[in-house]
């Protein structure tokens, strides 16, 4: 419906991608490093796709699934 087209939204775009934390997934995957989340410090799972991904969705970085959710909600 035409109602439904409207600009993009700010939500839209970027946001915050949210990393597994480690105390959550104590075992990671292949290829996952161990990286601090930005904002708290806490240790999240770096996956291998995720620079690519940042870039692609022009997300603002990465941090914790915590942080994501309140950055995500600003
Ligand atoms: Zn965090």
């Amino acid at each position: 419906m035409y109602m439904n087209i409207r600009p993009r939204q700010k939500k839209d775009k970027g946001g915050w991608l949210c990393m597994p934390q480690c105390k959550n997934i104590p075992e990671g995957k292949e290829g996952w490093t161990k990286i601090k989340c930005p904002i708290c410090g806490e240790l999240c799972w770096k996956r291998p796709l995720q620079d690519e991904t940042i870039h692609k969705i022009k997300a603002e970085g990465a941090c914790c699934t915590l942080c994501a959710m309140k950055m995500n909600m600003k």
